[in-house]
């Protein structure tokens, strides 16, 4: 029989875990789209007066609008795992790429890897034009023109390909080269690299996306800079970003790390926040940095990659992996390809942990800001925030345990009403 691989039991248990990771998201997808049309004709009594009820109902037509987009996007996910796998187009693409380079070599594998990517890209391209020009453009949103986007992805495309393949070759070389623990060096050069990139992203790529002005309005500069004394904190630059070319949505983020750290605001969010929202908001954003979640998530982040590739350094050896997963060349760039591929199937029922540890920390920054500025003028802020960004006030609880990095809106302006 010329089957192209053996079933075996991973196989079972790959094709157990998809089903229950993909049903389960599409389940809460379903739920979340019930819950928020359910609760559309009402506004949420602690938001009414402040929240239209055209506004709501907005927000819930976009909430499930943007679901349903998630929807398609999860079965289309399901099934290209599926055909890169058990339906052999990886082994397939590795195979092609055996008549250019040595079978197994770094070259070729590279080559797989890449091929692989730019592939899985290519085929969610119409659904991010979907997202960008029919959902956020008929919400009225977008800002973005083809032609700039066309602009963001081929600067993308570049830097992934200056950034990213140097370092795929190096991880790739010290699979092969630096002997049993090579889990060990890889992981430090991807955190080195990490670093590196938290470094050079602030001061070296966004400025080649966006402008960056020094904030500006005297008033507001004076109040900011009052509340880093009041907090303790040296930035190195206060700046406005102009989100605004690509979106009407508005935030506000911290950047970089040791001398290259700085704050950004969005200019939608200057524009449309008083100076006392604005000092509210960055007091929350200060909380963040000063409460070390910063650190703690990037500790989790650099726990999580090592165990990882502990894992992934068991699999190497193991031919049931491979053949489990429709492949039959058994080379580490396959094996480092399929364990990128497969692994967010069984991590999937993970993801409540770590939106969990990020709510519990979004509400100690509310009470951190809420000791350095006004809470009141915080959830006006965050009232501003909801609306303009057509935030759903509404979510499934289920959905919002879930995914959302944030707790529910009303949980939050509950909590710094009583302050
Ligand atoms: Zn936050």
């Amino acid at each position: 029989m010329n089957t192209a691989f053996a079933v075996n039991a991973f196989t079972f248990l790959f094709l157990a875990a998809l089903l229950a990771s993909t049903g389960t998201r599409l389940w809460l997808a379903a739920r979340q789209v019930r819950h928020v049309r359910a609760h559309r004709d009402a506004v949420p009594v602690s938001f009414a007066g402040e929240i239209p009820l055209v506004a709501h109902q907005k927000a819930a037509d976009y909430t499930v609008a943007k679901v349903r987009l998630q929807m398609a996007e999860t079965g289309f996910d399901a099934l290209l795992l599926l055909l890169l796998t058990l339906g052999g187009l990886a082994q397939w693409i590795s195979t092609q790429w055996e008549r250019a380079f040595v079978p197994g070599s770094i070259a070729q594998g590279t080559a797989l890897i890449v091929t692989v990517f730019a592939l899985a890209s290519a085929l969610g391209l119409p659904a991010t034009l979907v997202r960008i020009f029919g959902i956020e453009e008929r919400f009225g949103f977008n800002k973005m023109t083809l032609k700039l986007f066309v602009a963001d992805a081929l600067k993308a495309i570049l830097l992934a390909g200056v950034l990213g393949i140097p370092l795929l070759l190096a991880v790739l070389w010290l699979m092969s080269a630096a002997g049993s623990y090579w889990w060990l060096y890889v992981w430090a050069v991807l955190m080195a690299f990490s670093v590196f990139m938290q470094m050079i992203i602030p001061a070296f790529i966004m400025p080649w996306f966006n402008k960056f002005l020094p904030l500006e309005d005297p008033a507001l500069v004076e109040r900011v800079e009052r509340l880093l004394v009041r907090c303790g904190f040296r930035s190195h630059g206060l700046f406005v970003m102009d989100g605004s070319k690509r979106s009407s949505h508005g935030n506000a983020f911290f950047a970089g790390v040791g001398a290259s750290k700085r704050i950004v605001l969005f200019d939608t969010l200057v524009q449309r926040l008083n100076p006392g929202e604005v000092e509210a908001v960055l007091a929350h954003e200060l909380g963040h940095y000063k409460l070390n979640h910063i650190k703690k998530s990037l500790a989790f982040s650099f726990a999580l990659t090592l165990a990882s590739l502990f894992i992934l350094g068991l699999l190497v050896g193991q031919p049931w992996f491979y053949a489990g997963l429709g492949v039959q060349s058994q080379t580490l760039s396959m094996a480092l390809l399929l364990f990128i591929l497969v692994s967010p199937v069984f991590s999937f029922f993970l993801h409540p942990l770590g939106t969990l540890l990020s709510r519990k920390h979004e509400f100690e920054a509310d009470a951190y800001a809420t000791r350095h500025s006004q809470a009141q003028d915080l959830v006006h802020a965050l009232v501003k925030l909801y609306r303009d960004n057509s935030s759903t006030l509404t979510p499934d609880p289920l959905h919002s345990a879930f995914y959302d990095s944030h707790p529910p809106a009303a949980t939050r302006i509950a909590r710094l009403r009583t302050a």
